[in-house]
């Protein structure tokens, strides 16, 4: 990669940030389109978050990522929103328009597209239960109703916090039911094999922990599992939605989905298919 004075600079706001195979995603797609720019990651602290949202203005960048904590954080930071970002609270994206920051959310659009790409899953008048209720499940919620999914359910093991994310969307959302339940063990009996696609938005698998196996029997026979987390190998939701014979991925899909939308936000282009994808894939593997 040759930097010259014209690069443009796009990167990753995280803490911590070494971690992430973003940089080596966008940096692939960036040479593979033969664009002048780099993509770097920045550690910025929760209390630099201001100034380093200022910084993009200042230093001219074309825009960035956004990763744990800040997601939440940069929300208020920004001069004006997307839509869909303004309904989910959280921003994973600003793109720099001469100077003016605009915050968006691509997490779950980009979980939608790694459905129809992944699993062949359209979501439109299906009914889907989230496990979790934190910043990827209020993204995923968000972009499955506007997919037109006719029932979502959002099981929690904290329901207090399944409850407040229902009422937010209720309120800002039409046309999909919401429900909310406790995630325990009895969460099956409650709900019967009634639904046609499960998503775990939780961080659980992260580190190869299980769910009861169980909670497969939510799902209907023919139905579909998807899995946020992602590690070298199968998440062990992901083995255990095989073993019961339901189609099944994981999130390196949605990685590469939600970098797609956010590239194609900084340059105005798509990248090239597959070239994200195939860079997580041999990365991850490493
Ligand atoms: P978050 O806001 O901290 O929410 C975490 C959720 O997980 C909460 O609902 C929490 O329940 C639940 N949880 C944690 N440990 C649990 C356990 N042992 N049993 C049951 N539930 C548990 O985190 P987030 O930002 O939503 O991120 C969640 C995961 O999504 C992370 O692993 C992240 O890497 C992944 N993610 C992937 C992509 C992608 O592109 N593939 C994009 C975004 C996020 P309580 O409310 O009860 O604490």
């Amino acid at each position: 990669m040759l930097l010259s004075g014209q690069t443009q600079v796009v990167g990753l706001f995280g803490d911590p940030v070494a971690h992430s195979l973003s940089p080596v995603m966008q940096n692939a797609a960036i040479q593979a389109a033969a664009i002048d720019a780099v993509y770097v990651p920045f550690h910025v602290t929760p209390a630099n978050l201001p100034a380093a949202i200022e910084g993009i203005r200042s230093l001219g960048l074309l825009g960035v990522n956004l990763t744990i904590p800040h997601k939440e954080a940069a929300f208020p930071l920004v001069d004006e929103l997307d839509p869909a970002a303004r309904v989910i609270g959280s921003i994973n994206t600003i793109a720099n328009r001469q100077g003016r920051l605009i915050g968006y959310n691509t997490d779950g659009s980009g979980l939608c597209q790694a459905l129809r790409g992944e699993l062949d899953v359209d979501v439109s008048g299906r009914r889907v239960l989230l496990l979790g209720a934190g910043g990827a499940c209020r993204a995923a919620a968000v972009a499955l109703a506007e997919a037109g999914a006719c029932w979502v359910g959002i099981a929690n093991r904290t329901l207090d916090r399944a409850d407040r994310l229902i009422a937010d969307l209720a309120s800002a959302v039409q046309g999909t039911r919401f429900a909310s339940f406790l995630f325990d063990e009895q969460l099956p009996d409650r709900l019967g094999q009634s639904v046609d696609l499960m998503i775990n938005t939780t961080s659980v698998g992260l580190h190869g922990e299980a769910f009861a196996a169980s909670v497969l029997s939510c799902v209907s026979p023919g139905g579909a599992v998807y899995d946020v987390v992602y590690s070298r190998q199968e998440t062990p939701l992901v083995r255990q939605a095989r073993a019961a014979k339901l189609a099944a991925a994981d999130g390196l899909s949605m990685l590469a989905a939600q970098g797609s939308l956010a590239f194609a936000l900084w340059f105005g282009q798509d990248p090239l298919p597959e070239v994200m994808r195939q860079t997580l894939q041999q990365h991850g593997s490493e």
